[in-house]
């Protein structure tokens, strides 16, 4: 029996749980905790964000990073992958499987349109751009310019800044402001959520309306490093990561009782709950 994705046997934290949890940081920069702060790679070996898999076997994933990411990873994000790997923060980035995932769906979905909320330093916007059409649009929105300007020459080189309408600023105000314009009602086909995770429930209200019947809304880091089902007793969350894991409980109760969508909880990388707008 294949069980390579089942996530790690809980409660039994493990150094790769605690990788795991990202948006301590993401989030609230002031009381956040620096992640154990691997410092990689060079070619060929895994980006810390690479190591935040919930998969119980590394080797596995190395395997799968190795045999069916890496070799058809784009030149750009390879680039922009080593350079986010020397960020302190490291960890913050979307893995590079996951990014590979979202790049097909959007695909499939033939989408053009696109809203990311929380950008860091571009990895999951680049492989968005690069996957969007000529004419594809993502409005792409962080608090902290900084971090996108680390990635930007790479964007810039890889021809797709065009696609990108980078908004700085919270993403609750906005968000707020698309909602004021007719415009933006149902315009987006996809919405990628990977900001403060205390305010994803604001956010599902109001992207209910911006994302398009039948769009998807992608929640990221519904999992938590495992903790959504049980607390690690040996390495206990601490204020506002504990904070975190209990608006992400209150979230995915939420997702999987609210009619207007239909869900898909997936265990790649941290949790991913995709949500389909059905009315
Ligand atoms: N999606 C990125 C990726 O996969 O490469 C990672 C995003 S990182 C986890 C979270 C980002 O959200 C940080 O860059 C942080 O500055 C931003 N952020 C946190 N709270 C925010 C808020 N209220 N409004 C806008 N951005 C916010
Ligand atoms: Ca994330």
């Amino acid at each position: 029996v294949f069980t390579g994705y089942s996530i790690l046997p809980l409660p039994s934290p493990s150094l790769k749980m605690e990788r795991s949890i990202e948006g301590i940081d993401s989030c609230d920069r002031e009381r956040g905790r620096e992640r154990d702060g691997e410092i990689a790679p060079g070619d060929g070996t895994m980006a810390s964000h690479d190591q935040k898999s919930l998969l119980q076997s590394e080797t596995l994933y190395k395997y799968i990073l190795e045999t069916s990411v890496y070799p058809r990873e784009p030149e750009a994000l390879k680039e922009l992958r080593q350079i986010t790997a020397k960020h302190p923060r490291n960890a913050m980035a979307a893995a590079s499987d996951q990014v590979q995932f979202l790049s097909m769906l959007l695909k499939l979905m033939n989408a053009k349109n696109t809203i990311e909320i929380g950008v860091f330093t571009g990895y999951s916007l680049l492989a968005t751009a690069l996957t969007l059409p000529e004419d594809g649009k993502i409005m792409a929105i962080d608090v902290n310019r900084n971090n996108y300007e680390l990635g930007l020459p790479v964007i810039q080189k890889a021809g797709v800044a065009h696609k990108i309408d980078f908004r700085e600023g919270l993403a609750l105000t906005i968000i707020d402001e698309l909602m004021g314009e007719e415009k933006y009602k149902g315009w987006f086909d996809f919405a990628f959520v990977d900001a403060d995770k205390k305010n994803c429930l604001n956010y599902h209200q109001r992207l209910l309306e911006l994302v398009r019947v039948g769009g998807v809304i992608g929640y990221d880091n519904t999992l938590w490093g495992g903790t959504v089902a049980a607390l690690p007793e040996e390495q206990p969350l601490h204020g506002y990561s504990m904070e975190i894991r209990d608006a992400t409980v209150e979230l995915n109760k939420y997702l999987a009782a609210d009619p207007r969508i239909e869900i898909c909880h997936l265990s790649i990388s941290d949790g991913l709950t995709l949500c389909r707008r059905l009315s």
